[in-house]
């Protein structure tokens, strides 16, 4: 027979959201719905999965995309990296404000700070995500934040980064804290050298966002400790504050020492059409001086074979001024969603952040564990959350809420929390 990869025995028992599904579904055998009365229906705000439908223009967008594909002079095949001209928009769109090349002047800014060769198109950001850790291969140490998106360390298990997986399991990864007391930004002075950090800001599961100074010092520990960022901006267009930065690459320096990914998931409801990107800057080096960009490629071109074009022609109606303006108003939605959510936990005196410049709301609930919380919620409420602690050791004692949810529901389920606590 043939031998199971022992990394697979490394991953903690149980991805954190079928945990999730299996207790809600114990506890819908035990106390089932009735369809007579609405009350018992069981809300979720436990999982970060869109709820709305894809507004008009992006939807023609892709609706186009599909009937050009029936036609002559409209059908196209593999597209590798992605559709030139959505890479150069993807540039224009949400690299204006990034630093350009030098500042010489030679760097067009209105155009976006990056070539299209910078700019991949992919199925996904957690598929890059997966297979960014082909850069480094294994044994490569590797820093995350402390909660944090699974994917980030089970990846890193799975390719065998981190060190000795076999003995320690997790232990190759360093976890950098980001709690209440250092105000959800990690203390840099615990990143190793030469190590890989994952970085995500808005931040899942806290929603804090991190400034421009704090980036900034991020980047110089970078630069200074030979490390490189693998920068999640999934949630970038939740931000609402103008101060704060929507890439790393507003951050001078940050193309020597960053990559970063995103996706439409999030802001155009295109979680299920799935289109990514990753931005790796020409600048980027191995330890050996190897060009980073030119790897990703290679990989990209090896393993992945294009996003769908289908999935392209919606990402570049959404990347129109109109396809634009619908993002601003589908991810209002969802921050109005997360003022709803917010205001019912302060009314019951429960300390939270987040929700203002991200989709989820991080509740902290002192010297209660995760899971407890999580099940009496269930009960009193039957309401779905998500545990803090299976984001990462410093997650225990909060409660993730999600503002992905249509919004009765999510009245329905800010009047059920106030029973919370009684
Ligand atoms: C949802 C999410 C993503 C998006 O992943 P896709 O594969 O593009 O759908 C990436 N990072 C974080 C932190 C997320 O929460």
């Amino acid at each position: 027979m043939v031998n199971r990869n022992p990394r697979l025995a490394a991953l903690k028992a149980g991805y954190l959201f079928p945990e999730i599904a299996r207790r809600r579904r114990e506890f819908a055998v035990a106390h089932p719905e009735d369809p007579s009365k609405p009350e018992t229906r069981i809300i979720s705000l436990g999982v970060g999965n869109t709820t709305e439908p894809v507004l008009p223009r992006i939807d023609a967008g892709l609706v186009e995309g599909a009937r050009k594909l029936g036609t002559v002079e409209g059908y196209s095949g593999y597209q590798d990296e992605g559709l030139p001209e959505l890479r150069k928009k993807i540039s224009e769109v949400f690299y204006s404000r990034a630093v350009a090349p030098n500042q010489t002047g030679q760097g067009k800014v209105s155009e976006g700070a990056f070539s299209i060769e910078e700019i991949f198109i992919s199925d996904g950001a957690k598929c890059d995500i997966g297979r960014l850790q082909l850069l480094f291969g294994t044994g490569t140490p590797v820093a995350v934040q402390d909660p944090s998106y699974p994917v980030y360390v089970d990846g890193s298990v799975l390719i065998g980064a981190a060190g000795a997986w076999a003995e320690t399991g997790y232990g190759g990864i360093s976890y950098l804290p980001c709690t209440a007391e250092n105000n959800y930004f990690p203390d840099l002075s615990l990143i190793p050298e030469n190590s890989l950090i994952y970085f995500c800001s808005p931040n899942n599961p806290t929603g804090a966002a991190a400034t421009r100074e704090q980036l900034t010092e991020l980047a110089a520990a970078a630069r200074r400790k030979g490390c490189i960022i693998i920068f999640d901006a999934a949630y970038s267009e939740y931000i609402r504050d103008p101060a704060l930065p929507k890439t790393i690459f507003e951050i001078p320096d940050a193309r020597e020492c960053a990559i970063e990914v995103n996706s439409f998931s999030k802001p155009a409801g295109f979680t299920g059409v799935r289109l990514g990107w990753t931005v790796v800057p020409r600048e980027l080096r191995y330890a050996g001086g190897e060009s980073v960009n030119a790897d990703w490629a290679r990989i990209m071109g090896t393993i992945f074979n294009g996003a769908s074009n289908i999935a392209q022609a919606g990402g570049l109606a959404a990347l129109t001024e109109e396809g634009q303006k619908e993002i601003r108003q589908l991810c209002d939605f969802y921050l109005e969603n997360a003022a709803l959510i917010r205001g019912a936990l302060q009314k019951l005196g429960i300390t939270c952040i987040g929700g203002d410049n991200s989709p989820y709301i991080w509740a902290r609930f002192p010297g209660r564990d995760s899971w407890e919380v999580f099940a009496e919620i269930l009960e009193k409420c039957r309401v779905v959350t998500t545990p803090g602690s299976g984001f990462g050791p410093s997650g225990q004692s909060f409660i993730r809420f999600s503002a992905f949810g249509h919004r009765a529901d999510i009245e329905e389920a800010c009047l059920r929390l106030e029973t919370f606590g009684r």
